[in-house]
């Protein structure tokens, strides 16, 4: 996967393992391309106009159906940002009197949500369910009703794939803590939706939980659809209540059309349902190429953060004044990385966030690895004795 990445004033043909573009629909697709194009003529880039007014088209109504029988709930409801999805939505579903817990290392657009929602937040250490489980005892007593709590609701916040990190959220022992006090899940799957999972329906399917189980599926179509705008996913109340007060439903242009087609076709191809098994292709190749990619890293010795499966995959430098160096050294050897550092994490905890495609072939998986290998012993990141090469 060849993407440009600007130095300076000049423009230089990079290798890029830095996009989210996870299953490379964000470039040129023989099935999504042309009907992309055809949508731009049919309805214009914008719809000028709010949902509720002229702002649905038939296209927002049938990605609307597509995105709940994807994820497996009954309903959804789409907006033009990823961003705006949470941070629109949560106050929307929460208010005063409510209580909000909250991964710490949940994305700014979930804080962001949670801070303006008026509710009252509390976090617990990332994906830590034992304690979740202390900061719910905290605020009730378990088996306490409903009615008898000093909380209107109560909502725990996780992420499938934490994108700072690489890691798979624990959903399972989440899910079970949040069922034994009552509290509702809503999960974030910006990084695992369409990327993890056999049929790419994200951390729900690879960690075998029931989407019954989660009660508000947020996503982006940011990453693995190639596109724009994130969608809530839930029960069709919770959707049909979301329609009827969410001021980002009622109040803002709706997605651009030929995005929601971009959407429409990418999830189609994932599914099988434009005729061919390139999806189902691309899945297997997302999931093959991380996990080279991770277990060669571990093997030249860095310290690598994540799971297995996740396309995400940070590697620590620590220092943060390691940055500079890496990332000029990799781009000068045609490798565009991703670098992270505070706020986005700890003071020193610095890293740099490799992210993996369907689309990188194994020759550019090598260019890459044989890249940092290289940088990361001139900046000296290498924390672990190399693995010697089999014969
Ligand atoms: N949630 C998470 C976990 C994210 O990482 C991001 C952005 N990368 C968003 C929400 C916001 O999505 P978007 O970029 O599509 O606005």
């Amino acid at each position: 996967m060849i993407s440009k990445a600007s130095r300076t004033s000049n423009t230089t043909k990079c290798l890029n393992l830095g996009s989210y573009n996870y299953l490379g629909f964000a470039a040129a697709d023989e099935y999504c391309t042309p009907r992309v194009i055809e949508s731009l003529k049919k309805y214009s880039p914008s719809t000028c106009s709010v949902r509720v007014d002229g702002g649905t088209t038939k296209l927002h109504t049938e990605l609307e159906e597509l995105v709940a029988r994807f994820v497996g709930k009954p309903a959804a409801i789409v907006f033009g940002m990823g961003y705006v999805t949470n941070s629109a939505i949560i106050p929307a579903l929460i208010g005063k009197g409510g209580l909000i817990i909250s991964d710490s290392l949940n994305h700014n657009s979930i804080v962001n949500g949670a801070r303006g929602s008026g509710a009252t937040v509390r976090v617990f250490q990332h994906n830590n369910p034992s304690h979740l489980e202390e900061v719910l005892r905290e605020q009730i007593a378990e088996g306490q009703p409903r009615t008898h709590r000093p909380w209107k609701k109560i909502i725990v916040i996780v992420e499938g794939i934490y994108s700072m990190e690489g890691e798979l959220c624990k959903l399972p022992e989440i899910i079970a803590v949040c069922k034994k006090y009552k509290a509702y899940t809503y999960l974030d799957e910006a990084h695992s939706i369409g990327a993890i999972g056999k049929s790419g329906r994200g951390v729900c399917e690879l960690l075998g939980v029931d989407p019954a189980d989660v009660d508000i599926m947020m996503g982006t179509f940011t990453k693995s659809f190639g596109s724009c705008g994130g969608y809530i996913a839930a029960s069709k109340e919770i959707i049909q209540y979301l329609k009827c007060t969410c001021p980002a439903h009622l109040y803002a242009t709706s997605m651009s059309p030929p995005a929601v087609q971009q959407v429409i076709s990418a999830i189609k191809v994932i599914l099988g349902e434009d005729g061919s098994n390139r999806g189902a292709q691309k899945l297997a190749r997302i999931r093959e190429n991380s996990n080279f990619f991770r277990s060669e890293l571990q093997k030249m010795g860095f310290e690598v953060l994540g799971d297995n499966d996740s396309p995400v995959m940070p590697i620590m430098l620590y220092n943060p004044g390691k940055i500079p160096a890496f990332s000029r050294e990799c781009l000068r050897q045609n490798v565009a990385v991703v670098t992270v550092a505070f706020p986005a994490t700890p003071l020193l905890l610095a890293r740099a966030r490799i992210c993996i495609s369907a689309s990188h072939t194994r020759e550019d998986l090598i260019q890459g690895l044989e890249v940092i290998s290289k940088v990361g012993d001139l900046v000296g990141i290498k924390y672990f004795p190399a693995e010697p090469p089999k014969h």
